[in-house]
C-alpha cells in the first residue's frame, strides 16, 4: 500500500532536516525522505576536518536552538569567531566587524557542514517524525490533488505537497520539469585546512584581491589550526584593451 503524507520532504541534508523539524507540532505528518542511510556519523574529536563548511550567524544559532540541536552541535565542534577583518588586496579600504561593538560575545561559528547534518539527525532520530532511509526518489508525477512519488525500491509515496530539499542536482527539480537559470561566474575555489604560525585571534580574515577573494576561517576552538578558503577567477577582460 501507498504510504501518505500531508508534507513530504525530499532529501535530509541540513534544509530538509531543519525544516521537518520545525514543522514538528504543526499537527500535519509529516514525511523525510532520503537516498542515502541517514546514519549519524561516530565523533571523533581529534578526526579529520571535513572541508564544507558554513558560517552561523547568531539568527542561524537561535534556530537551531529552538529545534533542539545547538548543544549537539556544540558537544562536537563549533569555532566562534569574535572579530572578522575585511580588507582589499591593493590597500585602499578595510572594514572591520567585533562582536564588542555590537554588544555580543560573538559574531557566529564556523561549523563543519557533517557536524550540523549528525547533531540535525540525531534529534530527528529521537523524535517521532516519519523518516525513510536508503529512500531514493526516482519517479514522480500528479496523481488527483495529489503528488505520487515513485522510489528506486519501488516504493511508492503520496501528499498534496512535496518539498524539493535534495541538494543542487534536485530530482524533484528535473521530474517536476521545474525550470531554472544557470550561468558559469567562471570561479573556481580550493577549500582546506591549514596549521597556521600565528594564533587566529578568533578572528576571521577575508581579502579580496583581482584575481578573487581568499578567506582564512577560524576553525579550532583553542589551537592554531583553521579553515581556509580560497577562491579565484581569471581577471575579468578588460574592455578597453
Ligand atoms: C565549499 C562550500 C562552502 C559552502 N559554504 C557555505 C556557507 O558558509 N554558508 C552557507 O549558508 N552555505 C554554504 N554552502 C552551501 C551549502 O553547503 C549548501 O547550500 C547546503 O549544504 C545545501 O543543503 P541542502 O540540504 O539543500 O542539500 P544537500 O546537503 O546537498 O542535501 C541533499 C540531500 O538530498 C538527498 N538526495 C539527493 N537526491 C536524492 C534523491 N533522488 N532521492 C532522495 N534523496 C536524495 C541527499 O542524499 C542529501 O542528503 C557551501 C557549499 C560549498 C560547496
Amino acid at each position: 500500500m501507498d504510504m501518505r503524507a500531508d508534507v513530504l520532504i525530499v532529501g535530509a541534508g541540513m534544509v530538509g532536516s531543519a525544516l521537518a523539524l520545525a514543522l514538528q507540532g504543526s499537527g500535519l505528518q509529516v514525511l523525510l525522505v532520503d537516498g542515502s542511510s541517514l546514519s549519524v556519523t561516530p565523533y571523533d574529536r581529534d578526526g579529520a576536518f571535513e572541508p564544507r563548511v558554513s558560517a552561523l550567524s547568531a539568527a542561524s544559532q537561535r534556530i537551531l536552538e529552538r529545534l533542539g540541536v545547538w548543544d549537539g552541535i556544540l558537544q562536537r565542534r563549533a569555532s566562534p569567531y569574535g572579530q572578522m577583518q575585511v580588507w582589499d588586496g591593493s590597500g585602499t579600504g578595510q572594514i572591520h566587524f567585533s562582536a564588542a561593538s555590537v554588544h555580543a560575545e560573538v559574531l557566529g561559528h564556523i561549523v563543519e557542514n557533517r557536524v550540523v547534518q549528525d547533531a540535525l539527525l540525531e534529534r530527528l532520530h529521537d523524535c517521532d517524525l516519519g523518516l525513510l532511509a536508503n529512500a531514493r526518489l526516482e519517479q514522480m508525477r500528479r496523481s488527483g490533488d495529489e503528488w505520487l512519488l515513485t522510489l528506486a525500491d519501488g516504493r511508492r509515496l503520496r501528499a498534496p505537497l512535496v518539498v524539493a530539499a535534495d541538494g543542487a542536482n534536485s530530482a524533484v527539480r528535473r521530474l517536476t520539469g521545474t525550470a531554472t537559470r544557470e550561468w558559469d561566474y567562471l570561479h573556481n575555489a580550493i577549500v582546506t585546512s591549514v596549521r597556521s604560525s600565528q594564533p587566529h585571534q578568533r578572528t576571521a580574515w577575508q581579502r579580496f584581491t583581482d584575481t578573487g577573494p581568499l578567506a582564512f576561517l577560524r576553525w579550532r576552538g583553542t589551537g592554531r589550526k583553521i579553515g581556509v578558503r580560497l577562491s579565484g577567477r581569471p581577471p575579468l577582460p578588460n574592455p578597453n584593451a
